[in-house]
């Protein structure tokens, strides 16, 4: 089986063939760094993550570009609140941003351009449009986009016309503008704007990027440099973006370069708090530094997120995310308990853990090459688990071929817990103490028997005595 993934934009799922293999351009919609982002956002960010690591982990060599969008309605509105200019007040949260991806273990994009740093690429679009006629200058002195002049438009979202013209009535009192349908590209200069140092000067006039404009310059400037094309492989995002955001990105993308703009659209579902999307602005929503200061391991922020598929919605609740938690803890368990007998070399390579591990990676694949079908990957990840376990306790073989399953399975899900991580040291430690145990217990003399018991859980390790022998683990 090969990669499948479900498209938007054919609404059905289908292979995955980048257009210059092993290379894959991933494009994704970054945070609006006007406040902290909350975990609804990083679930989108989460499900990129996914998608990059399982792109990597299937052989291609992806090229992913974030963008940062550090000017747009919101980020001017808030830096006048806060009486600060732009760059001061988004400054701490890019950095913000960037500590908790590192937190949530989102393996960093390759480039994050900001939209104030690629401006002179935004004119060079606004221009190119205007050249070919499907940018005007309206009334008020901005530049709007003429939808009537790119009869693609809507393909993504399947809107109809009737819809988008009665939507975009309702939204807008604005004469300034052709057809209500059509999109500012390029915003005159408001005093307001000039008070932060939101405005740069354009041949069409003094002003400020498009929110829509900007992932279009972004993403056609870094394909550009880094692989010399005008189509995407992916672009991906929320599902709150298909319209209009990247309708609006295809048409001005599109009508500039004469090409496809993505191949491939893939877009992620809400994270629902008690059936009510999570956003500011209804007030219920959660960052992933309050996860952080709360103690919570990313590693089961990761798993509550992967049990659900991408394109479902997502209740976060509290038991959830503690039924999360525990699931990584027996992940971890289990990868130090064939860490220890992997170690020990126990058995042959070809025993029972070996099978199971080979039947794991087979599902696992099957699940993920599924439009990454998370859920069905975690099922058999706890299938091993199980059934490791059990052959495990009987001293089947196979254990390190077992923990290199696990360990390629990590490289995608990222999911053994923070702070239970296997030192090497430690594990020498406690054999070695293990092993003295034993031969103290053989001697009979149990009070050093006692002794090294009691000098293990100081160390928080916990010991065991079974028929297979002394099993351990830390508490
Ligand atoms: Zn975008």
């Amino acid at each position: 089986m090969t990669l499948a993934l479900y498209n938007t934009l054919s609404r059905s799922v289908e292979p995955f063939a980048p257009l210059a293999p092993p290379r894959v351009t991933l494009y994704t919609c970054g945070p609006t760094v006007w406040n902290y982002a909350h975990i609804g956002n990083f679930r989108t960010f989460l499900f990129e993550d996914l998608l990059r690591r399982y792109l990597g982990a299937s052989g291609y060599d992806v090229v992913h570009i974030m963008n940062l969008t550090d000017v747009d309605d919101r980020t001017i509105k808030a830096a006048a609140a806060a009486g600060k200019r732009l760059d001061e007040h988004t400054a701490p949260f890019v950095q913000a941003f960037f500590e908790d991806r590192d937190y949530l273990r989102i393996l960093p994009a390759q480039v994050y351009p900001r939209a104030t740093q690629s401006v002179p690429a935004m004119v060079r679009l606004v221009a190119q449009l205007l050249e070919r006629g499907v940018a005007y200058k309206g009334e008020d002195g901005s530049i709007y986009f003429a939808i009537a002049q790119f009869p693609n438009y809507g393909r993504l979202s399947r809107l109809d016309t009737r819809e988008l013209k009665a939507g975009a009535r309702v939204a807008s009192d604005e004469y300034a503008k052709d057809d209500p349908r059509d999109f500012a590209l390029w915003k005159k200069a408001e005093p307001a704007d000039e008070q932060v140092g939101a405005a740069w000067d354009a041949p069409f006039g003094r002003g400020r990027p498009g929110w829509h404009l900007e992932c279009s310059a972004m993403s056609l400037e870094q394909i550009g440099a880094c692989c010399h094309t005008q189509t995407l492989d992916i672009h991906a995002g929320g599902v709150d973006l298909i319209f209009p955001h990247h309708e609006d990105e295809i048409a001005q993308s599109e009508a500039a370069t004469g090409r496809p703009f993505a191949r491939y659209w893939l877009h992620g579902e809400f994270l629902n708090v008690r059936g009510t999307k999570m956003s500011k602005r209804f007030g219920n929503f959660l960052t992933a530094r309050d996860l952080r200061e709360q103690g919570v391991d990313a590693a089961a922020v990761r798993l509550l997120f992967w049990q659900t598929h991408y394109r479902k919605a997502l209740d976060f609740t509290d038991e959830a995310l503690a039924g999360a938690g525990a699931g990584v803890q027996r992940v971890g368990e289990f990868y130090e308990r064939l860490t220890r007998d992997g170690g020990r070399g126990t058995g042959d390579a070809s025993g029972r853990l070996a099978e199971l591990a080979a039947r794991f990676e087979t599902d696992f694949r099957a699940a993920l090459d599924d439009d990454l079908n998370a859920p069905r990957a975690c099922a058999a990840l706890f299938q091993l688990v199980h059934d490791g376990h059990a052959a495990l306790d009987v001293g089947a073989g196979g254990a390190a071929a077992a923990r290199v399953s696990v360990e390629r399975a990590m490289a995608v899900l990222d999911i053994l817990p923070t702070t239970k991580t296997v030192d090497p040291a430690l594990v020498r430690w406690v054999e070695e103490r293990l092993a003295a145990r034993d031969k103290a217990r053989k001697g009979k003399d149990f009070k050093a028997a006692d002794q090294i018991r009691a000098e293990l859980a100081g160390r928080g390790v916990e010991i065991e005595d079974t028929p297979a022998g002394t099993k351990w683990r830390r508490v």
